[in-house]
């Protein structure tokens, strides 16, 4: 029988402050007494957002924020503008109508999401599961036999991404529980983990816990990385771990105002990816969550972002720039237009100098193209 046991997996380099329904992880309202004191900032106005959205960050974290208000303190510490923002959705992505069980999302026909877990190595303020910091479905034994019997019966689906929370916050045993009981599933093909820890909490990316990954293999792993000073040594350890054992690695990237909403920034970011053997695989515009309207940025400065890079770095540090349509209606690519113009014989494109260029066409072709141009 499948059995998920009651294993933490608590990191001690986590602080957590509690908010309202939030189970105590470690430390209390102090906490935020602590790390205001250390910052010489004022307690009451964290403290005050933090009832609503708790506060939670790592050590690791706090080592890499340089001062108060950079784009790292920015991503965990809690903003007055969280609760002046009216607008906005609790559930943008609709995930919760889609859960035909608890925990489980099916939203596209061959792929499932699976929370498995709620805790996460940090509280990124402009998470898109904002809710379930305050209001989560438990991931108890019960709960997760349900979204795993929804799997074996449903031989359509073929990949199921274990999300959060954070899996790689579950202790090493609960997690290989998982593993194990959808390795035994036939029609699942492909398993991957979306996650922060190597780049939230990277000392907890162990050897044993890479060796055990290793075991499930085809196994994909996508980690959170907003910002180039996420990368260190110590994050390039976890990478290297999880890459040596076979693991293939992509990353996720929110664009974010004022955090990395620059070329120079994600320049630097994936370009620091691809050398930890990272491949930038999403740059998500924002999604509609609400409190998180600070965040955002608008749709043209992702654009140019992507144009302004293209031929300047290797094509494999650039990831597919995507809009989760609100309400759940699927990932769209968001692509810099680069067809300028359809003529009889030719096609007239934009080169990433923004010059034109033109490309013979074949004969007939120019009706279809623009049939399907216009369709698009
Ligand atoms: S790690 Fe992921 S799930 Fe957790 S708070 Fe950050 S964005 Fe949300």
């Amino acid at each position: 029988m499948f059995e998920i046991e009651a294993k933490t997996g608590e990191a001690s380099g986590s602080l957590v402050v509690q908010g309202r329904g939030q189970a105590a992880v470690s430390g209390g309202a102090g906490r935020i007494e602590a790390f205001a004191g250390r910052w010489s900032v004022p307690a009451e106005p964290l403290r005050r957002v933090a009832e609503v959205y708790p506060f939670r960050t790592s050590a690791h974290f706090e080592r890499l924020m340089q001062r108060p208000g950079d784009p790292i303190w920015m991503q965990v510490v809690p903003d007055p503008r969280e609760l002046q923002d009216a607008g906005g959705f609790r559930d943008p992505l609709g995930e919760e109508e889609r859960s035909p069980v608890p925990n489980l999302v099916h939203r596209y026909p061959d792929r499932v999401l699976w929370i498995v877990c709620n805790r996460c190595a940090v509280h990124c303020r402009f998470c898109t599961r904002k809710r379930r910091w305050t209001d989560s479905v438990p991931a108890d034994a019960s709960l997760q036999a349900a979204g795993l019997d929804y799997i074996k019966k449903h031989p359509e689906i073929r990949d199921v991404l274990l999300s959060g929370g954070d899996p790689l916050m579950l202790h090493p045993s609960t997690l290989e529980e998982y593993l194990r009981a959808l390795r035994a599933i036939r029609h699942v093909a492909i398993v991957r983990i979306g996650t922060r820890v190597p780049s939230a909490d990277p000392d907890r990316i162990t050897p044993e816990l890479a060796r055990m990954l290793a075991l499930y293999h085809p196994l994909y792993v996508n980690i959170h990385f907003n910002h180039p000073r996420e990368i260190n040594s110590r994050s390039a350890l976890a990478c290297s771990r999880l890459a040596d054992a076979g693991i293939p690695l992509g990353s996720q990237t929110v664009l974010l105002q004022s955090v990395n909403d620059s070329a120079e920034v994600l320049r630097e970011l994936f370009v620091g990816l691809l050398r930890l053997r990272v491949r930038p695989y999403y740059l998500f515009q924002m999604d509609l969550m609400e409190s998180t309207a600070h965040f955002r940025t608008p749709l043209h400065r992702g654009l140019a972002i992507v144009q302004s890079l293209r031929n300047r770095i290797s094509g494999l540090a650039i990831p597919q720039f995507v809009v989760d349509l609100p309400g759940g209606h699927g990932k769209v690519p968001l692509l810099p237009n680069a067809i300028h113009r359809v003529k009889q014989d030719r096609v007239v494109f934009r080169d990433f100098t923004g010059k034109n260029r033109e490309y013979p066409l074949m004969p007939g072709e120019e009706d279809e193209l623009k049939r399907f141009l216009s369709a698009e």
